[in-house]
């Protein structure tokens, strides 16, 4: 029988939480007026707060659709690296790539070569996800379900099927019974999207209960942000009642520039309760991660981009009893 995952503050020794206190006080202090010694000072402190760290299992399955319909905005290093950080922190992590692109199925390392069994055959041939889901080589709690070129043509497709808008679901609700069943409960899946509002997209809103949107900070970065939020609220009224934005992530930041910290203190002001407190830097490491078919918590754990979303996922699991708020997609 396997150790389950522990919450830090309850299943863990007392001990480890004062050594972690302990390594931190002890860091020499350096003088932080620099940005990149205070970046190395803050990575230290990450390091030690977060390494092998379990998170807590949230109540039952969380299953989160990453938004935003603008392309290029870290959707997919988010929905990847935040998974990795989650399964390498003892939780059993699901990802459904949902974008023909593949990208998520790139970055996990899974097989998606044309005629790869995929989430194509899922929605159109009702085949079970069962038996297109891949284990991860390098983080053994993590799944992918992986796009192919196949995927471009569903958008198409799905429109003349019987209820369109609810394949994946379904399909994910018989697959969470079956790993269930199995006594191998999931913990979160994600679903990476398009950067489109078409049938791919809203099957994504109606399999979900949440909404991760990623915001780059950036000019425009609002732009089409109220679309998106109306459309969650059409799906809401519509075909999945539970749909809400739980949460927010500012990726790309670059504390240096004065439009990012704009950016950031408008995002935090119309979405306080959903905004994480940790904001995901410009990294280069983040973004070579794909090219060796790795996330950024493989590819350099130590890094100040890994640190980001591994902080980024504790807040995330922290959160998992946080009752959704009627009013956040109307704010
Ligand atoms: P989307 O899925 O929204 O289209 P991606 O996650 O694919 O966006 O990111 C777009 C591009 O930006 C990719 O090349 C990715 O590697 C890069 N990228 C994403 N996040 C970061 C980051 N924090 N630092 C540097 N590059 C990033
Ligand atoms: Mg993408």
């Amino acid at each position: 029988m396997e150790q389950q995952p522990t919450d830090v503050s309850r299943g863990t020794s007392l001990s480890d939480e004062q050594r972690r206190a302990a390594l931190i006080e002890s860091l020499p202090s350096v003088d932080e007026s620099t940005p990149l010694a205070a970046q190395i000072a803050a990575d230290a402190r990450r390091r030690i707060d977060l390494s092998g760290r379990r998170f807590e299992r949230p109540p039952s399955t969380r299953v989160i659709t990453i938004a935003n319909q603008k392309g290029g905005v870290g959707k997919t290093t988010t929905t990847v690296n935040l998974a990795a950080a989650l399964a390498q922190a003892g939780l059993n992590v699901l990802v459904i790539d949902n974008d023909p692109q593949g990208n998520a199925s790139t970055a996990l390392g899974i097989e998606h070569r044309a005629g790869t069994p995929s989430v194509y055959e899922v929605l159109i041939e009702d085949e079970d996800l069962a038996a297109v889901v891949q284990q991860s080589s390098l983080i053994p709690r993590l799944w992918g379900a992986p796009a192919t070129i196949d995927l471009s043509g569903a958008e198409i497709e799905l429109v003349s099927m019987v209820a369109r808008e609810a394949r994946l679901r379904n399909a994910i609700d018989a697959y969470l019974r079956h790993r269930e069943e199995a006594g191998d409960r999931l913990d979160y899946v994600f679903v990476d999207c398009p950067p489109s509002l078409g049938l791919l997209t809203v099957n994504a809103f109606v399999a979900a209960r949440e909404v991760l949107i990623p915001i780059q900070c950036e000019y425009y970065a609002l732009e089409g942000l109220s679309q998106l939020l109306k459309n969650v609220q059409l799906i809401k009224n519509h075909l999945n009642p539970a749909l809400h934005v739980s949460t927010i992530l500012l990726t790309m930041y670059d504390a240096r520039t004065n439009l990012a910290q704009q950016v950031a203190e408008e995002v935090r002001e119309h979405f306080p309760d959903q905004t994480l407190r940790t904001t995901v830097p410009r990294s280069v490491r983040i973004s070579e991660a794909p090219s060796h078919a790795q996330t950024i918590m493989t590819y350099d754990p130590g890094s100040t981009g890994a640190l980001a979303y591994l902080a980024a996922a504790r807040e995330l699991a922290q959160r998992a009893a946080m009752a959704p708020t009627s009013t956040t997609e109307e704010s």
